[in-house]
């Protein structure tokens, strides 16, 4: 799916301020425009942000544009009633009817919004907590699809893996890159490795590997990458607009690693060959490709794609950085992808 913000600058080369939410069909539509104007020959898949804005009738209206095919609920924009453990959805239910009675699909950021009443909540045990709640929905809404989108847990890609196979298939998960290399120790102390939900321990990353060779199509490939400059990396949350003074902010949430995604699944997956979590075997071409898009585009009724693409061991570097523009060309900030200056494999399109 598109990412769920738009700028909120005019211009798409500048800087993606991730402020304000698509509420509105006119924004997504808006949004629509801008990104295939960057890009003419790809497909975006629009998602609304769920709020209390959206209505059965804006479902209605965004099921009739073929640009909308789902929405992504955000914990943060719901009621929560953390007694019960459990994220109030219910003011949204005749929402998640009307989508499931067209066809749309329910993009849940799975993690339960840590609360001064719940003090058992933490950003390592979130998604967990959040399962209750992804039951809860599947169970209620018989035909709703849903996606729990950037699994990062053990608990996650089991209960995922469980109602896939129970619900005839209309539940998925999406597991990023980043995740297939990242623990809870790379994110502690660097702000680069910082997003949400974070990476977990071993054993949830072990997990991840291993779902995604599974095969089957109950997990596919969501890059959920961030491009944050380096500004808001660096405690520039706080700090507003003005560049001449550094203000204690707090680090925003997300990893960049679009420019190299498909690399980096394929060689997630040699590393766990490597540590003897997924053997060789397993890591088939029919895999591989269900995962990087062929599942998801089935999940989603999207057709297959004849464009081919190729991975090659050279001489490639990950960029350092990007540098963020301005109108004028002056420097306004910085992107660092994920694996900085590391070696990364080449990717080649082939038609
Ligand atoms: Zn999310």
């Amino acid at each position: 799916l598109a990412y769920q913000y738009s700028s909120t600058n005019t211009d798409v080369s500048q800087q993606p301020n991730l402020i304000p939410p698509l509420t509105t069909i006119d924004a997504v539509q808006a949004y629509h425009t801008r990104l295939t104007y960057l890009s003419p020959n790809t497909k975006f898949l629009m998602s609304l942000y769920l709020s209390p804005a959206i209505t059965p009738s804006t479902i209605a209206a965004a099921a009739a544009t073929n640009h909308i095919y789902g929405v992504k609920s955000y914990p943060a924009g719901v009621t929560t009633n953390s007694a019960a453990g459990v994220v109030d959805y219910e003011s949204f239910f005749p929402v998640f009817a009307k989508m499931e009675e067209v066809g749309m699909v329910l993009n849940l950021h799975g993690e339960l919004p840590s609360t001064e009443d719940d003090e058992d909540v933490n950003v390592m045990n979130a998604e967990e907590k959040f399962l209750v709640t992804l039951r809860e929905i599947v169970g209620r809404f018989r035909k709703l699809k849903i996606v729990l989108e950037h699994c990062t847990s053990k608990a996650a890609v089991e209960c995922v893996q469980e109602l896939h196979e129970s619900s005839g298939g209309r539940v998925c998960g999406t597991i990023t890159a980043h995740h297939l290399f990242l623990t809870v120790d790379d994110v502690v102390g660097d702000p680069m490795h910082f997003c949400k939900p974070v990476a977990k321990t071993g054993v949830d990353r072990r997990a991840l590997l291993r779902a995604v060779v599974r095969g089957k199509g109950a997990f596919f490939f969501g890059s959920d990458s961030a491009p944050h400059g380096l500004k808001k990396k660096y405690g520039g949350m706080g700090g507003g607009n003005n560049n001449a003074v550094v203000v204690p902010g707090k680090c925003a949430a997300g990893v960049f690693a679009q420019p190299y995604v498909t690399q980096l699944v394929l060689e997630g997956l040699e590393r766990a060959v490597e540590m003897g979590v997924v053997k060789k075997e397993q890591c088939t071409k029919e895999v591989v490709e269900g995962f990087l898009g062929g599942y998801g585009r089935k999940f989603y009724g999207v057709e297959k794609s004849k464009r081919r693409m190729r991975v090659v061991s050279g001489e490639e570097t990950a960029m350092e950085m990007y540098e963020v523009k301005i109108r004028g060309g002056e420097v306004e900030d910085v992107v660092v992808p994920f694996r900085r200056k590391e070696p990364v494999y080449s990717l080649e399109m082939l038609s």
